[in-house]
């Protein structure tokens, strides 16, 4: 007989921020492989209809396997959704465009904001690490991410209105936490596209450092042309170019966040 405490059960991040093109997906797809070349045993979920961490691992979104959107609904084992890809350590919960209905036949059902949670347990055993990318929205499917996550990753790019952004998104955090999901902790807030010689970039890390004491990673992600062209090749960037700033700077992410969940477990 083993107490629950000692059950291994995998470490649930979610990668949100309900703005666009702030660097999500490109943070869930690298920081997925980089912990999976490290030897973590990786399950990337996707929760974005638009399905980009999907073919950001060289998954044909067009193929009618089980995938998440089927996994909420058809009386199959969630595990038959989980799909290796081509990368070692590194499995996949791939999206497809049909997962934009999952959002409306939730709605109004019992425990709709459950049942990315219900799935994950099914096989959270048999990773280190589910990595969650997030829609743009704070929809019922980022609402889903949210309740199936223990530690949320939050890409912010610095400019001019990402606080605002920030602001949003944290009255949504709380409320997830008072209501939802207690266990959701803030891993930290990783500033993406960052461009160090740039004033206002050094302007909103001030501020943002500042309204979120020790919560922004030392690590940054430098704008990095390398980070937009693998993904069109099916590939995360330490598989298209290791030696790029762009892989660099994930494999230091994933170094910092393992040191972070370190900590973390141990509070
Ligand atoms: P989101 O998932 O938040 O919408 P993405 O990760 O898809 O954002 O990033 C938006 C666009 O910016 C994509 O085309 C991506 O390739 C590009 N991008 C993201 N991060 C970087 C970076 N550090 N350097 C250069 N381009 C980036
Ligand atoms: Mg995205």
């Amino acid at each position: 007989l083993k107490l629950e405490s000692e059950e291994k059960v995998a470490k649930v991040v979610v990668v949100a921020n309900q703005k666009g093109g702030v660097g999500k997906t490109t943070t869930a797809v690298n920081l997925a492989a980089c912990l999976a070349v490290m030897e973590k045993k990786i399950l990337l979920a996707d929760c974005d209809p638009q399905g980009n961490a999907t073919s950001g691992v060289g998954w044909d979104k067009a193929s009618r396997k089980q995938n998440l959107f089927s996994a909420y609904f058809e009386p199959v084992c969630f595990q038959d959704a989980v799909h290796a890809t081509s990368f070692p350590y590194l499995s996949l919960l791939p999206a497809t465009s049909d997962l934009v209905g999952v959002e409306l036949e939730l709605v109004g059902r019992e425990g709709r904001e459950f049942y990315l949670r219900e799935g994950i347990k099914q096989i959270g055993d048999a990773f280190d690490y589910v990595i969650i990318d997030c829609p743009p929205s704070l929809g019922l499917l980022t609402v889903n991410a949210l309740c199936a996550a223990q530690y949320l990753i939050v890409p912010m790019q610095c400019e001019f209105f990402a606080l605002e952004g920030m602001a949003q998104l944290m009255r949504t955090y709380k409320l997830i936490r008072q209501r939802l999901n207690p266990n959701l902790s803030m891993l930290g807030i990783i500033l993406t596209m960052h461009d160090a010689r740039s004033n206002l970039t050094k302007d909103v890390e001030n501020e943002v450092k500042s309204h979120f004491p020790g919560k922004v990673f030392d690590t940054t992600i430098p704008r990095n042309v390398r980070l937009s062209e693998a993904p069109s090749h099916g590939l995360p960037v330490i598989n298209y170019d290791i030696k790029s700033k762009g892989s660099q700077a994930y494999l230091k992410l994933a170094e910092e966040c393992i040191s972070r969940l370190g900590r973390a477990g141990a509070a």
